[in-house]
Parts: C-alpha cells; structure tokens; sequence
C-alpha cells in the first residue's frame, strides 16, 4: 500500500483519472503466504479478467518467478494474450471452456507452441475436443470440470458416471487433472462446502476407475477454499483474489497484503451555502456552508455509482465524506474541515489504500472486492512496484 505522502516519487497523474500504484512485491508475498499453506499441492495462479484489473502480463511473471506453472484465464483470447509473458513450460487453462466446435482452440494450439488448455464442462465438449485430436492426429490436453453443487459449469453426476463407464471418453486427450469450483468457501461454516467436497470426491473415485484418467490430478480450491484446509487442496489450487489482496476470510483479519492504491486528483474546489443542492439529481443537500472538492475519478473508472451519497476518499489522515451521487467523471467530496492550502487543483486524493483497503470500498458499495478491482477502466495511469 502506498501512502499519499509517498506519491512524490511518481509522473504526475494529473492528465488522467488518476493514479493506480500496483504493488508487484505484495502479489509476490501473497502467493508465497497461500504457497505456505500448502502441505505437497502445488500453486495455479488465476489471472483472468486481466488479473482482476491489476494487468496480466505484469502479475504473470512475477508469479512464474515464483514457480507457478498453471495458470488460469476465462476466455481463449486472455490465455493468447498472456502467453508471450510466461515461461515455456507453463499451461494456461481456460475456465469458460471449448467454444461450439474447437477450432479456434486447436489452430491456438498449434500457433501458440505454449501450451493452451480448455477445461472441458461437458459431454459434448468433451466429444469435440476428442475430435479435434482424431483429426489433427495429436494428443491435446485438457481438464475436466465436474458440477459439485453450484449448477454453473461442469459435467452433472449423471454424465460423469456414464464418462467414467465409456472405455472411448478420452481417446487422444491428455487430461492434467479433474476440477471443480466452490460456491460458498468465503463462508467458513456453511456446510455446503462439506457437501461439494464429498462431491468431488465421488466424482473423482468414479473418473478415477476410467484407465485414462488413473493418474490424472485433482484441483478443486480457490482463495478461500485454500483457507478451509487440507482436505480441500489435493494435487493443485487455483487462487486469485487473495493473490491480489482481496481478503479470503470477510469478517476476519485479512492475512495478506493489499496489491493497489488508487488516488484521484482534486480538479476544482468551491464554497457553496446552506441549502445549496450537489451533484445529479440533487441528491445531497448542503447543511452548512460547505466546501465541494471536485474529483477526478468516477463511475467510467470503477468508483461504482452505487458509492452515491456514501463512503468516502482520504486527504492524509482526514476523511472527505461523498456528497451526492457519482458522475461518469467525477465525484464532490465534503472538504469543509480541510485547510484551503492543502486543496490545491491536482492534489491526489486517497480512493484506495491505507486508509480504506478494496473490501472496505466494495463494503460501501454494497458490493466485493472482486467487483471494485475488475471495475477500475483503463483511464488511470499506472505504476508498478517492484516484480
Ligand atoms: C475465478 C475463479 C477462481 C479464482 O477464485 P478466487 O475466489 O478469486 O480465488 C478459481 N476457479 C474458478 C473456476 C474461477 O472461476
């Protein structure tokens, strides 16, 4: 986390929206905390969605410096964009799985010269891909996803037994492992994870009597999963959020170091009188006479319009309460109690960082961590820390 204090030693951010600082020595430390935690399992990093908005081919490797050799992205597209940044014995596993008839990813496959997986989340991909491998001739790898309880992606039980039974279901594929994915591991004591993991662990036993799958590996936790236990790491784990400092364990102490700080910049300061309405809708009403800062960052640069009328920035250790709701562009601030020397235009004001973490902005805006960090837009400018 970097103090406003310590901004001096950054380009300026007053053409932009701001400043977003992303701290690749916390990223580092993150994934040696989650790797510490692990007794034999090996650590995947999943860098999906431009790692959380922290930029993929930056966290990438650092990661792989540190020995992660799987990683994971949503779409084909992102694993493309990711494999000039990782090392040659890396695979890059895509969640959202085979597009309708696999061609783009087995043409990848053979241009990329890296390897690139889908993870299978049905019979019918599963017969495509198997395809793919007849016809080109090779091997292709892949995982397999099975549903444990979440209904979102993988194959049902009822088709995981029917896999299990047809001696044909693997013809030509490299499985690396068999995964699923934890709907409720944030919730430590929500029996639903004790649920999917007994799952799981049927629907291994069942995959695991097929030949081709006897010596394939089991995935199954996430950030949070990691912190359920030794039960739920088997061969590999797949975090992202905690790499990225988003707390795992909400309501506890957070173990990890936070990734970004975010400031914006004072753009215009005003007096305006009691009874004097602020911002759209005029929502907000000033009830003294009151100083408006305006700010540089809005709802186009993640500060979610759900923070209308609540939460707050930081200037040094002062709090400047939002007033009324958040434009594209900006947000008004209450700046009454702050001294007129310390609210000159360009002035970086704290969105994000020791004051206030990405858990304690999303728990204003009603929302997570995930949500805040995916939604910062490329209008800031931004600085790496260490890697
Ligand atoms: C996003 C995702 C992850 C990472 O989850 P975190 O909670 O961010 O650690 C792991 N597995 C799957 C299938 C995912 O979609």
């Amino acid at each position: 986390m970097v103090s406003s204090r310590e901004l001096a030693v950054f380009s300026s951010a007053a053409p932009s929206a701001g400043l977003l600082v992303i701290d690749l020595d916390a990223v580092r430390f993150n994934y040696r905390l989650l790797r510490g935690l692990l007794q034999g399992a090996a650590c995947g990093g999943v860098v999906k969605a431009d790692a959380y908005g922290l930029g993929a081919a930056k966290v990438a490797p650092v990661l792989a410096a540190e020995g992660c050799r799987h990683f994971f992205v949503a779409h084909l597209d992102e694993a493309l964009a990711l494999l000039p940044h990782l090392p040659d014995d890396a695979t890059t596993y895509v969640l959202n799985g085979l597009t309708r008839n696999g061609t783009d990813e087995a043409a990848c496959l053979v241009v990329a010269g890296k390897a690139v997986a889908p993870v299978l989340n049905s019979v019918d991909q599963l017969a495509v891909w198997r395809g793919k491998a007849a016809q080109s001739g090779r091997v292709l790898p892949a995982a397999v996803q099975v549903d444990t309880g979440m209904s979102r992606l993988g194959l049902p039980p009822e088709d995981i037994k029917a896999v299990a039974a047809d001696a044909d279901a693997f013809i030509g594929l490299d499985v690396h492992f068999v995964m699923s994915h934890l709907a409720c591991a944030d919730e430590p004591r929500n029996p639903a994870s004790t649920g999917q993991l007994a799952n799981f662990r049927t629907a291994r036993a069942a995959l695991g009597q097929h030949p081709a799958l006897a010596r394939s590996r089991s995935c199954f936790a996430n950030s949070s999963g990691i912190f359920l236990g030794a039960d739920y790491h088997f061969d590999l784990v797949r975090p992202g959020a905690a790499l990225y400092g988003i707390n795992p364990l909400p309501g506890r102490d957070n173990p990890l170091r936070g990734v970004a700080s975010l400031f914006g910049r004072i753009i215009q300061t005003r007096w305006i009188p009691a009874g004097t309405h602020v911002g759209y809708g005029y929502t907000a009403m000033a009830a003294r006479p009151t100083r408006v800062a305006t700010l540089s960052v809005g709802y186009a640069d993640g500060w979610l319009r759900s923070l209308s009328g609540k939460g707050a920035v930081w200037l040094g250790d002062d709090r400047l309460p939002i007033l009324g709701r958040v434009s594209m562009d900006s947000i008004c601030v209450d700046a009454t109690d702050i001294a007129e020397e310390r609210l000159a235009p360009d002035t970086p004001v704290e969105l994000i960082g020791i004051h206030q973490d990405v858990d304690d902005v999303a728990d204003a805006a009603s929302t997570i961590g995930y949500e805040v960090l995916t939604s910062l837009g490329s209008r800031y400018r931004r600085e790496y820390l260490g890697g």
